[in-house]
């Protein structure tokens, strides 16, 4: 592994890092014991043969001295059968070398004579020339020298001393052990620290590399490899880095990728590609306030609503309203100058702006002509034509608000404004409208506060059998006692002008609960005092969508225990026009509880026989304006005598509200109606004059005649 020439100090900091981690990796010590503990078997395996060869040289040096010693005393001129050697000369060889005894030999293996100690090896025969033995304790060897050795004609057997053998011996093996150790960590270590730095400082500096890609993928701050790929390690590093780059670089397109599509679900419209509402406020934002002060541009913001597209999205389906939108999304952007900024500003919504100029003097201008663009050509989809409106609210910047989103809310609600007179229109804001939203917004907050202080009633207006004259019912009607600093201490408040601020809110769900526990309660009140008289709640739209009107209804009537046709719930016909489905389970359901039902305000909505059939209900209430006009009016006489005979050809009962005189009575007699209320028999009034009512009436509805 050869290195770089590397001079960043971080890489070289790095690398010392490196080096001192190789002495604390675990890799690193078993390399070290492996290698150390290799070469060591291996030198004490050559220890052990060696010393066998050690000792056998030992002895030969001792065999060596013996017979020098032994060779030099011996006197080859003395006669046959007689030793050779003279007792003098064999003392001193015994008393002065290691030669402990000796026996000489004729060359005919004939016994001349001993001396010293008697060796064990005997000579018989030539068998034993090359014989030797070694005591068991080593303190003695025992050889034979033959004529060859000695060069003269005997053969001595002699006895050695070898007892310093076995010290000489573990004197060379602890000897050879040391060296042995030595050479042993002088191998180990080069050869690690030849390792280390071929091997365990580039897998150390990888695995660094990989530690920081791990810390931070998507920029890891890896070194430049100081290793060069010329070899097996380098290359790994090298793709290893390579890798971690390419990851970091995915990760990256990844990320960029998906913050373009966060920024275009945050900014702009999915379906029309347009920007949504907050990249409009943020546009327009911009265009105002980067304008030279000079230029001082005044800005058009119009805001503008497709006119019934929830009733083309119902009826037609979703892919058509879907075309429209593209449609109108496509015109606009087409038609209107590029400097304009075009939105999709909500479901149906779009916003337009841009700076007035001699083409559009006035916002209004631009409002008239956007209707234009909508109205004036239908829209083919599916090869069919639909003829689209639109309610326009317009506003000007800087005359309609200080920062582009307050302008942007006040064409809101001069759009608002122009759906509330009847949609297909233009509207301009102007600060009266601030001012009713103001008011709204301020009875809202009063009337929540008037829900928690109490300070809504229910009032009770009585409902006759027309024919018996007997009362069978009541319908509650809410008010709202406001309190001021007048005389009277507050007034009464309409609830045609809370209610709808409720019903916008959802504040009438709780209200509508509340008025339904006063009903039951009042019912049940008038029941123990031995009067059955069936109560009339109206449930607006919110409460038959918004809460569990059936649970709600069933919990109630438990609740006050009273039988459940006592309660009658009295819903309009707008309800049923927003959800079908929804509406006939609820009715269902409720009819199942056994309450009764009634439709309010009837032939006033999108009266249809096809859904009356549907729905389980036990009565038809005439909107009072048809009676009111039925005596001068013959449309409403006829109407009214319809809805008569339709509610009786599927039979329901018929009961007409807003009877106000004998004449009105007469008529609905003749035209066969089943029940009536009005003011010809009572106002809506508190429950205990309304019991009070109810025990003064003689039962004849003539007793009204002279009121
Ligand atoms: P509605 O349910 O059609 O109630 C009948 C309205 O006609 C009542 O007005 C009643 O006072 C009035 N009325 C009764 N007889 C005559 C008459 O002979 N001539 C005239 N000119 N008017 C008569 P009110 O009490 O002002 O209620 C107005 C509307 O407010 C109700 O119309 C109903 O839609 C709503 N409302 C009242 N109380 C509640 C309630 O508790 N919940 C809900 N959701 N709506 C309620
Ligand atoms: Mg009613
Ligand atoms: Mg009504």
């Amino acid at each position: 592994m050869s290195k770089k020439k590397n001079k960043n100090p971080a890489i070289s900091d790095n690398l010392t890092r490196s080096t001192a981690y190789i002495w604390k990796s675990r890799l690193s010590w078993r390399i070290i014991g492996a290698v150390f503990f290799t070469i060591l078997f291996v030198q004490v395996a050559i220890l052990i043969l060696t010393i066998k060869q050690e000792e056998n040289k030992l002895l030969a040096e001792i065999r060596e001295t013996g017979r020098s010693a032994i060779a030099s005393v011996i006197n080859p001129r003395v006669g046959a059968f007689q030793s050779p050697i003279s007792d003098i000369s064999a003392n001193r060889v015994l008393g002065s070398t290691i030669v402990n005894g000796f026996s000489v030999y004729s060359t005919d293996y004939l016994l001349l004579k001993s001396y010293g100690e008697a060796a064990t090896i005997t000579m018989m025969d030539r068998d034993g020339l090359s014989k030797t033995y070694r005591s068991d304790n080593g303190g003695s060897y025992e050889v034979v020298f033959r004529p060859d050795d000695l060069r003269k004609s005997y053969i001595v057997v002699a006895r050695l001393n070898s007892e310093k053998v076995g010290d000489l011996v573990l004197e060379y093996v602890k000897e050879t052990m040391i060296i042995m150790l030595l050479l042993s960590l002088f191998v180990t270590t080069v050869l690690m620290i030849a390792l280390g730095h071929w091997l365990l400082e580039p897998i150390l500096f990888m695995r660094d590399n990989l530690i920081l890609a791990r810390q931070n993928p998507e920029n890891p701050k890896i070194p430049k490899s100081p290793y060069a790929n010329t070899d097996e390690i380098g290359a790994t590093i090298e793709m290893a880095q390579t890798l971690i780059n390419q990851n970091a670089e995915n990760m990256q397109q990844v990320r960029s990728a998906a913050e373009d599509k966060i920024h275009k679900l945050a900014y702009f419209d999915q379906l029309t590609g347009l920007p949504n509402r907050t990249l409009f406020a943020q546009k327009l934002t911009e265009a105002a306030f980067t304008e030279d002060a000079s230029k001082a541009k005044k800005f058009a913001i119009v805001t503008l609503d497709l006119d019934h597209f929830k009733d083309i999205n119902d009826s037609m389906g979703h892919s058509v309203g879907d075309a429209i939108l593209r449609g109108v999304a496509k015109r606009l952007r087409s038609k209107i100058d590029a400097e304009a900024v075009v939105a999709r500003a909500g479901e149906d919504e779009f916003a337009v702006t841009m700076p007035l100029n001699d083409e559009f003097k006035t916002a209004n201008d631009l409002g008239a002509y956007v209707a234009n663009l909508i109205r004036d050509k239908e829209f083919v989809v599916y090869n069919e034509s639909f003829q689209v409106r639109s309610s326009i609210g317009v506003a000007t910047f800087p005359d309609d608000g200080e920062d582009p989103n307050t302008v942007l809310k006040n064409a809101d609600i001069a759009l608002n404004r122009a759906k509330e007179e009847g949609r297909d229109r233009i509207c301009e804001y102007t600060e009266d409208f601030d001012r009713a939203v103001q008011q709204r917004f301020k009875m809202l907050r009063d009337l929540r506060d008037a829900l928690e202080n109490d300070d809504l009633t229910v009032f009770f207006q009585p409902q006759f059998d027309l024919k018996s004259g007997k009362i069978i019912g009541a319908e509650a009607l809410i008010r709202w006692f406001k309190k001021d600093k007048s005389k009277a201490g507050g007034s009464y408040i309409s609830p045609a002008e809370f209610i709808p601020i409720a019903e916008q809110s959802g504040l009438i769900v709780p209200i509508g609960d509340w008025v339904l526990k006063e009903a039951c309660k009042t019912a049940k009140g008038w029941h123990d005092k031995g009067q059955e008289i069936r109560i009339a709640v109206n449930v607006s739209g919110a409460q038959f969508y918004q809460s569990n009107l059936v649970k709600n209804t069933q919990e109630v009537i438990k609740a006050f225990d009273i039988r459940p046709n006592l309660i009658e719930l009295e819903v309009t016909e707008s309800v049923f026009m927003d959800d079908i489905s929804i509406a006939v389970d609820t009715l269902k359901g409720l009819h199942e509880l056994g309450v009764e039902l009634a439709i309010d305000d009837f032939g006033t909505g999108y009266s249809s026989l096809a859904y009356l059939r549907q729905f389980n209900i036990d009565r038809l209430k005439i909107d009072q304006s048809f009676i009111r006009n039925a005596l001068n009016n013959p449309d409403d006489a006829a109407i009214t005598r319809t809805i008569i005979s339709l509610g009786h050809s599927l039979n329901l009962q018929v009961i007409a509200e807003g009877v106000e005189t004998k004449d009105h009575e007469t008529f609905l007699l003749a035209e066969g109606c089943d029940e009536v209320q009005g003011f010809r028999y009572c106002k809506p009034i508190p429950k205990d004059e309304f019991w009070q009512f109810v025990t003064d009436y003689n039962g004849s509805l003539d007793s009204f005649d002279n009121e």
